[in-house]
């Protein structure tokens, strides 16, 4: 059971959630037309008494209550746990409102046949909700029977029982079979997705990732706005190439996008802008601080031995002025051009609309 399994991870939330919102709508007719079944059940009675049944007409009619909430509640929240729950309670309910009618009734024989009912509900239920919650849910109305039999006396709970087992046995498996199936989609989906913003030589984020964090032109990760970028070129990549050959290039790619990744922290944004291009986003991060983790990235490559050979790397850093984000990038280009124009393994900071150099390779500052 795949998704027993991901109860011991930390993903299982996430998992759960996308399993509810998937089959949401389809939930939401389950509970529909579970409670008007139940309800329209009222005809039947009127035949078994052989007149209007007022004896049932309350219980039949009770379970209006609960789904009118249930549909509040779902106006209200998208928490799967809310409303798996209700869901199941709702399913409970049904259960009881037919138990309590099944008291009234002069003939109880058909009471056999309503539980089997209610087993096919439950299944159609179980799509939605987390696994282990319908399973010990459905379970219950074992519970449900032969607690009813107490008052209900039904003359043949024995079949009852051989014919609800099976059943209930049957539709544990399905579910189970259902839930493995929707695991399988759900992981599918996710690679699909993550190979879809993540580039696969360095695995550094690609440029669709802009699509989920950029906004109406602003950047959506980080509230404060205070946000800084760096963009950072490897010095002289095509004598790397042209010298070693365009695999080990790729080694040296690869070795230069680990080494920024190990240099930023969890919730920053490493993109690969272009072929050995990288932009750095990070999130509550001054620019002077940006400056101090821009040149702990370039001395650390300059110091890591990539197995190939020695290379540096030239940054440019900007702030993000809350508005546009292109202008930020735009701005750490600009600075990183000046890097470049100056003699290249520097950093340059962007500010105030001037270019102007705060820290150098060799330890000089100077003004462009
Ligand atoms: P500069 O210091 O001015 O940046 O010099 P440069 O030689 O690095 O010039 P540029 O930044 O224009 O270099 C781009 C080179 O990067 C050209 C291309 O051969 C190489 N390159 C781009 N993508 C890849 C890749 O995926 N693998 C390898 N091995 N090389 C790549
Ligand atoms: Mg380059
Ligand atoms: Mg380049």
């Amino acid at each position: 059971m795949k998704e027993l399994k991901l109860l011991m991870t930390e993903e299982k939330n996430t998992y759960l959630q996308a399993k509810f919102d998937y089959y949401r709508k389809f939930n939401v007719w389950v509970v529909l037309c579970a409670c008007i079944s139940s309800v329209g059940y009222f005809v039947s009675d009127c035949q078994l008494f052989g007149r209007f049944a007022w004896e049932t007409l309350f219980p039949r009619t009770f379970i209006l209550i609960p789904m009118i909430f249930y549909i509040i509640a779902n106006r209200a929240t998208n928490n799967y746990r809310v409303l798996a729950l209700i869901t199941q309670v709702i399913m409970h309910m049904i259960m009881w409102c037919t138990i309590c009618s099944i008291y009234y009734l002069p003939d109880k024989t058909h009471a056999s046949e309503g539980f089997i009912i209610m087993h096919l509900l439950y299944m159609a239920s179980a799509f939605a909700s987390p696994l282990l919650l319908v399973t010990i849910s459905h379970w219950l109305i074992l519970f449900d029977i032969l607690v009813s039999n107490l008052f209900n006396h039904y003359a043949n709970l024995d079949i009852m029982l051989s014919l609800g087992i099976p059943c209930l046995i049957g539709i544990t498996l399905v579910n189970c079979a259902l839930s493995n199936v929707f695991y399988d989609n759900y992981t599918i989906r996710k690679k699909l997705e993550a190979s879809l913003v993540i580039d696969p030589l360095t695995t550094t984020y690609n440029r669709n990732i802009l699509n989920k964090i950029v906004r109406e032109g602003k950047f959506i990760f980080d509230r404060s706005g205070n946000i800084s970028v760096l963009m950072i070129d490897i010095d002289f990549f095509k004598n790397v190439n042209d010298k070693f050959g365009h695999s080990n290039g790729d080694i040296v790619l690869k070795s230069i996008a680990n080494t920024i990744q190990s240099c930023v922290r969890g919730n920053d944004y490493v993109l690969r802008w272009g072929g050995e291009e990288f932009v750095v986003l990070m999130p509550a991060c001054s620019k002077s601080e940006a400056v101090g983790v821009a040149e702990r990235i370039r001395t650390k490559i300059a110091g890591t031995d990539n197995t190939i050979c020695p290379v540096t790397v030239s940054v440019g850093v900007a702030g993000y002025n809350g508005i546009d984000y292109q202008a930020s990038i735009r701005h750490a280009d600009k600075a990183l051009y000046v890097a470049k124009q100056t003699g290249r393994n520097k950093v340059v900071s962007y500010s105030k609309g001037a270019t102007t150099d705060v820290l150098c390779a060799n330890g000089l500052n100077y003004s462009n």
